[in-house]
């Protein structure tokens, strides 16, 4: 063992924890049913659930959070959102709704909740003026985004407009999973692979590595935030980086380097301790941050898990919120 982790002890339940990819479902947006292919395969009665669920900003969900002992939740619009509307004026009319909708609902529950941006990326520069809007009007501390939009991925240069204002605002992206604009071959007749057991993680870290791969984090010094333990990404940096030298020639460094410096990951939806020991020893500790995927996600189990994990207290304190003011600059919450 390169670590020697100290046990867990009594009283990490009381350490602050904020939770960064937690969903909301925007009533304009739920109207669209832009997530019925997801729901489709869902149990019926797991369906409706899931979308109260994800539909409530108030009692129920600060219930859930109090029962689970999360301190505050980063919001952010269930995927895919308004990425996938063709129109584009229509999208970036329903984000903006969607934007003003959930900035209302963070007033109600002061410090439990902050934002993240819905994004219409049809058009980079509205998207980008979207941004800044929800940064510098309504207080929000970055954007999610679900993936590509109408398969177009954020490497692209269309998105340069996007970058350069997100490192003008200096707020981080989360880049949320979404389904492949094409399912690859490979995942014919195979729905069990289907979503987030295994498609989505696919998608989304290969999304995440044309960035890297591509340059864009050398033109524009922005931090992106994985969900998933990173999707993956953590446990092959050194394959990354013998490749590269093969395939990428002209990366100007490793790519596992442009990865600690631009990517940091949080623990949505995977609670084991090895792949986040894996984690913290590849990416350094201050790339990890707590989170739970709620509702999709149990938050009892995630915030049950951390506090038992592996970890020495300065570690544990780091991923369950230090990080998480430091990146999202959270500070005045606390
Ligand atoms: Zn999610």
């Amino acid at each position: 063992m390169k670590s020697s982790p100290m046990k867990a002890r009594n009283g990490r339940s009381t350490v602050r924890k904020i939770a960064l990819e937690e969903h909301f479902d925007a009533p304009m947006i739920a109207r669209e049913d832009y997530d019925a292919p997801v729901f489709a395969r869902f149990p019926a009665e797991m369906k409706s659930r899931a979308r109260a669920v994800a539909a409530d900003l108030d009692s129920s969900r600060i219930a859930a959070m109090d029962a689970a002992g999360i301190d505050v939740m980063v919001l952010s619009q269930t995927a895919p959102g308004v990425q996938i509307e063709p129109d584009a004026a229509k999208a970036l009319r329903l984000a903006r709704e969607a934007n003003d909708y959930l900035a209302e609902r963070i007033q109600r529950h002061p410090g439990r909740f902050a934002g993240f941006a819905h994004l219409a990326l049809q058009d980079a520069t509205a998207g980008a003026d979207e941004l800044e809007r929800c940064v510098t009007e309504l207080g929000f501390v970055g954007a999610l985004i679900n993936g590509h939009t109408n398969g177009a991925y954020l490497d692209e240069e269309q998105f340069a407009p996007f970058w350069e204002r997100v490192v003008a605002l200096d707020v981080p992206v989360y880049l949320h999973p979404a389904d492949p604009y094409v399912a690859p071959h490979v995942f014919r007749n195979r729905p069990e692979l289907d979503f987030a057991t295994w498609m989505w993680n696919c998608e989304t870290s290969t999304h995440a590595l044309r960035l890297v791969f591509g340059g864009t984090f050398d033109r524009f010094p922005a931090t992106l935030i994985l969900g998933h333990m990173g999707e993956t990404i953590p446990f092959y940096l050194w394959r990354l980086d013998s490749r590269g030298r093969i395939f990428a020639p002209n990366l100007k460094r490793p790519p596992s380097e442009i990865i600690r410096e631009h990517i940091v990951i949080t623990t949505s939806g995977v609670c084991a301790d090895a792949p986040l020991r894996c984690s913290i020893d590849d990416l350094g500790i201050d790339n990890v941050l707590f989170s739970v995927d709620y509702p999709y996600e149990v938050a009892k189990t995630a915030v049950d898990w951390i506090d038992q994990a592996q970890l020495t207290d300065e570690e544990h304190a780091k991923i369950c919120h230090e990080n998480a003011e430091r990146i999202l600059k959270l500070g005045i919450l606390a």
